[in-house]
């Protein structure tokens, strides 16, 4: 008889959590994972998934446009939200019976509801006890806004994905991902769109040539960018809201919509109360096996606040269930993870940005292409694609890969193969191009970019 009802019970049924308890089940684990919204999580049901679909709902108005320019005679075209959410709904629900299926298929007992811990083996959801040899914290994260005045007023990503009409006029709150992706699609989609930002330039954290040059095109699009604003107040007005910025500026709007960053989800859980370590930002502490301060449970993706991404989610997961239970101890590597941003157009980057491989290698040589790619020579788009190299001048190595332009995240994701098998810009240079295609601008720049060293940033 076993000591424990399960050797692995898994708390959320996102990414990071499904992935590890599949990869779990199937080396004949006993598993349970339980889920108090629906099974999918951030990616599929709020996040990744359902943004990238209204991405390519928006990209259609740049088809539209540029398609006279190759002959095309396009009518007046209409566009019916409605329609677009209800084909978006019907994919993720498609998209969560198949992670239903596969974790049926891997064996893994679902359970529905809110789980806290009881001590380190036992998880009570609804009312029930369940025993694990081995718990694993997967519950992601969920929108955090600050408290000012009128804050009762805004929507998350959250619900800027189930909006029963879309919005004349948005302003946007944040400089982030999330914040840059939405203003991209509301601006696609034919809203006014006015994003405020509390530094400089969007996304803190890219390669500030790239963050220079996505503002610049976003602002071509429409997009009403407004650096080093910060919000006071919201008040709600007969047809819409007021947005007043420190400065007194008033901005009026339609909808708000604050993208200001995601908190770990591990209140309400008794996790320290049973001794897991959580740290100011309310992330569950995990050291490189994905173990938290108790030696039986474990944590992966954004309840960790650490590279809150998809993939790494998943890595992470799949490197538990090896370690626990298919004798290979695994550890996630995360160096050089590549991301995107699926902004319009979009951006991609894998390694270092040239600000912080100058501060870690001393020197480094820069490579930039700068051009018009070819599609926009006949459609007339005066959108420019930047693409840039960082490169360990005493070793050549290549540090980092860095894109603006259309399909970046998709070029970048080979790219991102190279780098992290430690290619040098030689053999970059000996790789032959793809013509015409922008990708062999990768593998054909030559140049050095020389200017005075870069440093700073905000
Ligand atoms: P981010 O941390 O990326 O960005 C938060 C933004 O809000 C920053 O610009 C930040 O400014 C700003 N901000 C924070 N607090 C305030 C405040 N009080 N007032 C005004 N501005 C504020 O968070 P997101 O919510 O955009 O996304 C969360 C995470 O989800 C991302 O970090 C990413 O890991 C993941 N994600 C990934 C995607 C992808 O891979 N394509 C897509 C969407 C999300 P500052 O820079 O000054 O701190």
């Amino acid at each position: 008889m076993p000591r424990y009802d399960f050797d692995l019970l898994t708390i959320g049924a996102g990414s990071g959590g499904v992935a590890s308890s599949r990869r779990a089940g199937s080396y004949g684990a006993r598993v349970a994972i339980c889920e108090e919204l629906r099974v999918g999580g951030t990616c599929v049901l709020r996040g990744c998934v359902p943004k990238k679909l209204l991405v390519y709902g928006a990209q259609f108005a740049d088809a539209f446009a540029d398609a006279e320019g190759f002959g095309w005679t396009v009518p007046p075209t209409d566009f019916d939200w409605p329609k677009l959410i209800a084909a978006k709904d019907k994919e993720i629900g498609r998209l969560s019976q198949i992670y239903v299926n596969m974790l049926n298929n891997a064996r893994v007992e679902i359970i529905d509801g809110h789980a806290a811990l009881t001590d380190p083996h036992t998880v009570e959801v609804a009312g029930r006890s369940y025993t694990a040899e081995n718990i694993l914290i997967a519950t992601g994260s969920w929108p955090e806004v600050p408290q000012i005045p009128g804050i009762e007023h805004v929507i998350s990503s959250n619900e800027a994905l189930d909006l029963e009409e879309l919005p004349g006029r948005i302003v946007i709150v944040g400089g982030g991902y999330i914040a840059v992706e939405f203003a991209g699609i509301f601006n696609g989609l034919g809203s006014e769109v006015v994003e405020l930002i509390r530094r400089p330039e969007l996304l803190y954290g890219f390669d500030d040539d790239i963050r220079e040059a996505l503002g610049q095109e976003m602002r071509g699009r429409g997009v009403d960018i407004r650096g080093r604003t910060q919000v006071a107040r919201i008040d709600k007005v007969t047809g819409g809201y007021i947005v007043t910025t420190t400065a007194g500026d008033k901005i009026e709007a339609d909808l708000v919509m604050y993208a200001t960053g995601r908190a770990p989800n591990t209140k309400g859980m008794g996790l320290a109360e049973i001794g897991v370590r959580i740290n100011e930002a309310g992330a569950v502490v995990v050291d490189e096996w994905q173990r938290s301060s108790v030696p039986n449970i474990y944590a992966v993706g954004d309840v960790t606040d650490r590279i809150n991404l998809t993939p790494v989610a998943i890595a992470e997961g799949r490197a538990i269930a090896e370690t626990l239970f298919n004798d290979n101890p695994t550890k996630m590597d995360h160096t050089n993870v590549p991301s995107a941003v699926f902004s319009q157009p979009p951006i991609s980057a894998v390694g270092l940005t040239e600000e912080r491989a100058r501060r870690e290698y001393g020197e480094v040589d820069i490579y930039m292409a700068r051009f018009k790619p070819m599609k926009n020579t006949l459609s007339g788009r005066e959108e420019r694609t930047l693409m840039k190299l960082v490169v360990d001048a005493r070793t050549d190595r290549m540090l980092g890969c860095h894109m603006l332009g259309p399909d970046a995240p998709e070029i970048i994701q080979g790219l991102a193969v190279a780098v992290k098998c430690g290619a040098t810009k030689r053999q970059f240079d000996q790789t032959v191009g793809i013509h015409p295609s922008a990708a062999e601008e990768f593998v054909t720049m030559r140049e050095k970019t020389v200017r005075p060293t870069k440093l700073a940033a905000d």
